[in-house]
This record gives structure tokens, C-alpha cells and sequence, in this order.
């Protein structure tokens, strides 16, 4: 017969034991929306589908991930910034779209043009027009020579492209200002940029239509969520890619410890302690089996982590139900 002190002590003891092994556990959680947006998969898939037909050359970067132009190149996808240079019949517009002065020039030539715009870079296209339209000055929140933001003022004759508010020096007078931001800009970045503006230039009428896309939203909202409580924020994409940028920006802003991979290879184990909630999340032109490799890593590292009391590997490691889903 147990005596209740000594049931009392045993439980006690469990428990303690309990929460030193959950606190050794290795949890892994995946944003709710990271990785490859609809815009990109259906470049890739019309490049693919092109390519197996006949000879194809993408104007400029389908996607800012080595691994998928690694992939795109073996199928013999040829790739060059400038139309003139195409080394084949047929020539593909990336997602990030162009100028209607390059389209033009396009159609004039005796090129037979794929159009793999995205239909959200379109949007943004469009809102820009009508701005120029009205007679708004035009500026552009977003990188400097990124392709989307080359293709949004190809067809104007006079425009500013701001990132931070340094550049506001630049902008010339005016009484009526249309802003328009690239689809992978931040949100917050964007509006505190917008709320600036118009107080730096207190007598102007400023217009601005948002034009980041929505799958931007959504996997920055899910990886600023994720870093909140996380350790560790892995961040996976090409290294010129400027939306795996902002989620690194998005996820440093509530996390001490992020790092940006390309690929399962990029991780060093002595990023990660036993015990640590690790965040996992990806950018926009990140296809699914990197991340996969990627988890997969973590997942064998947390089964051989030494320090581990003696569990069964489903028991260390934890998978929480955060939900995965796709745009
Ligand atoms: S990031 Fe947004 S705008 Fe760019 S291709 Fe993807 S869905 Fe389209």
C-alpha cells in the first residue's frame, strides 16, 4: 500500500520529469503561409511546358531561387536580361511583368512572346495608369531595379521610387502625388512610408492604392506570428531574393535568433539547442521540396540531439498543428 505522502512525492517527481522533458523538446512549427505563391508556380509550369515543345529563353530571372533556375537551365531554358540576345524562337515575360513600351517592342519583333505576368503585378500595373490618368505624379515604393519595379515605370516619363524616407528629398513639387507600392513591399513599411509622405507634403493631394499582393500579406502576417514565439526563425530562399528579405526583416523585428538558407545544407546545428521552438518559414519563390529538405533536417536533428531524455522519436518530436496553407 502506498502512503500519500510517498503518492504525493511520486507525482511530484513525475511531473517535474514531465516538464524537464518537455522542455528538452524540439518543437517545429511551419508558417501557415510560406513558400511558392501562385504566381511563380504558374511561370514555372508555363516555362516547363513551353520548353519540353521547343526552344525557350526567360527575359531575366523566372524566380530569385538558384535551385529552380538550376532545375529550369538542365531542361535547357535559356536565359538573358535583353530580348535582342534571345538565343531561340520564343521568349518569356517573367512573373514580375514589363512596360508596355517593352510588350510593344516585343510584339514587333519576330519573337513569339509567353506572357507569364502575374495577374497581381497586372493589378498593380493598372492602378499606376490610372493614377498617371488623373494626373498624379507617380511614385513607386520598392527596390530600385528590381525587374517589377523596372517594368512599373518603363512606360513614364517622369517618377520616383522611394524605399525609405531619405529619398523624399528627391521627390519634386506637386499638387497631386499617386503611390502605388511593389507587391512584395511590407505592409507596415509601406503605410508608415505613405503617412510620412503626406505629412512631409501637407498641401498636396496624395492617392495611394495598395498594390501589394495578397500572398505577401498573408506570409508575412504568418511569419511575424510564427517569431513571436519562436527561438530560432528559419528563413528559406534565394539569396537575391528581395521578398525572403522582408519576411528576414519581418521575422528579426520579434526574434533574436533568424537566419536565412537557401537550402537544408545552409543549416548549421549549432544554431539550435535542445528545447528550442523553431519557426520555419519561406519566400515566395521557395518550391516545396526545399522547405521539406529543410524540415526533414530539423526533424534528424532533433532525434539525435545528445542531451534528449531517452523517448521515443514520435515523443521528442513535436510537429505543432500549424496549419500549412497554400495561396
Ligand atoms: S509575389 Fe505576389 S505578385 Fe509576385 S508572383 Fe507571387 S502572387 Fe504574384
Amino acid at each position: 500500500m502506498v502512503s500519500p505522502f510517498t503518492l504525493r512525492f511520486k507525482l511530484l517527481f513525475y511531473f517535474m520529469q514531465t516538464k524537464t522533458q518537455q522542455e528538452q523538446v524540439m518543437i517545429i512549427r511551419t508558417a501557415a503561409h510560406l513558400g511558392m505563391c501562385f504566381g511563380v508556380r504558374d511561370a514555372i509550369s508555363a516555362a516547363k511546358r513551353q520548353a519540353a515543345q521547343g526552344s525557350l529563353t526567360v527575359l531575366g530571372d523566372l524566380v530569385h531561387n538558384p535551385g529552380v533556375n538550376s532545375e529550369l537551365k538542365r531542361r535547357g531554358i535559356k536565359t538573358t536580361r535583353h530580348y535582342q540576345n534571345a538565343q531561340s524562337d520564343s521568349v518569356m515575360i517573367t512573373a514580375h511583368g514589363t512596360s508596355n513600351n517593352t510588350r510593344r517592342a516585343l510584339e514587333a519583333s519576330p519573337l513569339r512572346v509567353y506572357d507569364a505576368t502575374c495577374p497581381l503585378v497586372h493589378h498593380a500595373h493598372r492602378e499606376l495608369e490610372t493614377l498617371v490618368a488623373k494626373g498624379c505624379f507617380p511614385i513607386i515604393i520598392g527596390v530600385e531595379g528590381h525587374v517589377e519595379v523596372t517594368g512599373l515605370v518603363g512606360d513614364l516619363e517622369d517618377y520616383r521610387i522611394l524605399i525609405s524616407e531619405s529619398d523624399f528629398a528627391t521627390v519634386p513639387t506637386h499638387p497631386h502625388f499617386g503611390i502605388v507600392a511593389q507587391t512584395t513591399q511590407p505592409l507596415d513599411r509601406v503605410r508608415s512610408l505613405v503617412a510620412a509622405f503626406q505629412a512631409t507634403f501637407p498641401e498636396a493631394k496624395v492617392e495611394f492604392r495598395d498594390t501589394i499582393c495578397q500572398p505577401t500579406k498573408n506570409r508575412q502576417r504568418a511569419a511575424r506570428s510564427l517569431a513571436e514565439i519562436s527561438d530560432v526563425m528559419i528563413v528559406i530562399g534565394g539569396k537575391h531574393s528581395n521578398n525572403t528579405h522582408e519576411l528576414v526583416a519581418v521575422c528579426s523585428k520579434h526574434c533574436d535568433q533568424v537566419h536565412h538558407v537557401q537550402e537544408a545544407s545552409d543549416l548549421m546545428d549549432c544554431w539550435f539547442q535542445p528545447g528550442d521552438e523553431i519557426g520555419i518559414t519561406a519566400g515566395t519563390s521557395t518550391p516545396e521540396d526545399q522547405i521539406q529538405s529543410v524540415i526533414q533536417h530539423l526533424e534528424n536533428l532533433a532525434h539525435r540531439t545528445p542531451s534528449r531524455p531517452a523517448q521515443s522519436g514520435a515523443e521528442q518530436f513535436t510537429r505543432a498543428p500549424w496549419a500549412k496553407v497554400e495561396v
